[in-house]
């Protein structure tokens, strides 16, 4: 084995409202906004594009869904080849760590990040810093100084999980002109479809420019597919070409290329989605309470607090079931009754 692997644990998945109901002996019905998903679910038309290809299951699927491929290459006008696709991003991160990490490599991100990136890069043996956040944000000046000869690539995830905060295309751009050209730099966004402000970057624009940086998009958050696990990365093509020697052929599935491409199809369903979400997201500019709530341009909010499990209790006995880390509890936006409910237990904390 390699010896690396006894620094780490199997990921642990939160307790399903069920089981979590029993534990703790509560009669209240519990809504599970811990993981981000997206509670409106997908566009009807992912639905039936599943529907209408149940009878091919006994085929394989084409490898790295090219219908999807070719409709994501034409929207963002990039070359097909540059799109590959993932199990869901958490499959990408592997494939990108596999491809782009020699032992002993430096690879550079935030403290309270996306945890992947850490898990995969501890796998692969790499020597990682992780800079501390400045207020909820990612510190890019400190990660810009923090990156050597040594550095092999950059995990920027943008806007932010767990903090929800995001950095504007000129802090990007000043941030990309600081980092030399033999370090990838992978732009994690996750949650960028919920972004509503004007100066958010255009990372494709960006990509023509400088030809170390590579995009990752999901179908699991504002698409509302998390079940279905798909997620792609747009890089420069001899690094999606690199990816795709890691890459299983037969990664993605049949029903989730046609499920992500009527998703991606039905763009009016994503802006109703999106619009929906910041309807319920502003309402958490109002709420009442001593708590420091990060600003968030995703699908849910991080409340700074050193009563993590106190917090965390009073939601779950409101019927909320949320995430807790060291430093503080994320939430998910759910149904504007849930939300409602969430401000409720923040204003009373
Ligand atoms: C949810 C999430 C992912 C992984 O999502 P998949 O479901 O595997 O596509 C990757 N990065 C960030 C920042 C996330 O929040």
């Amino acid at each position: 084995m390699k010896s690396q692997i006894a620094q780490l644990r199997a990921y642990t998945p939160g307790l399903s409202p069920e089981a979590l109901k029993k534990k703790l002996g509560l009669t209240i019905e519990l809504h599970k906004l811990a993981s981000n998903e997206n509670v409106y679910g997908p566009s009807p038309k992912a639905k039936e594009a599943i529907k209408a290809h149940v009878d091919n299951l006994y085929l394989y699927p084409e490898p790295n869904a090219p219908r999807l491929q070719a409709a994501i290459a034409e929207y963002y006008q990039v070359t097909p080849e540059q799109v590959v696709f993932g199990a869901g991003l958490d499959e990408m991160i592997v494939i990108i760590s596999r491809t782009l990490i020699c032992a002993g490599d430096k690879i550079v991100t935030s403290e309270g990040t996306f945890g992947q990136y850490f898990h995969n890069a501890v796998v692969e043996d790499a020597n990682i810093v992780q800079v501390p956040l400045k207020e909820g944000a990612y510190d890019l000046d400190a990660i810009a100084d923090a990156i050597d000869d040594e550095t092999a690539l950059v995990w920027i995830c943008n806007p932010n999980n767990p903090t929800g905060t995001y950095h504007s295309a000129e802090a990007i751009e000043a941030f990309i002109q600081k980092v030399p050209s033999h370090v990838t730099i992978l732009f994690d966004e996750a949650y960028a479809e919920y972004v509503t402000v004007d100066d958010y970057p255009d990372t494709i624009a960006l990509m023509r420019k400088y030809d170390n940086i590579a995009m990752l998009r999901t179908f699991s958050k504002a698409y509302g597919l998390a079940g279905i696990r798909i997620g792609y990365i747009i890089a420069p093509l001899p690094l999606a070409q690199q990816l795709n020697v890691i890459r299983p052929p037969f990664n993605t599935t049949c029903l989730s290329e046609q499920a992500a491409l009527a998703a991606f199809q039905d763009q009016d369903y994503l802006k109703q989605t999106v619009a929906l979400n910041q309807k319920e997201r502003e309402k958490f500019n109002d709420v009442k309470t001593t708590l420091k709530l990060y600003p968030t341009q995703t699908n849910f909010v991080f409340v700074e607090t050193e009563r993590v499990s106190e917090l965390d209790e009073a939601l779950l006995k409101a019927g909320i079931i949320a995430r807790a880390f060291p430093n503080g509890v994320r939430i998910t936006f759910g149904f504007p009754e849930q939300n409602e409910t969430v401000r409720q237990v923040l204003e009373q904390f």
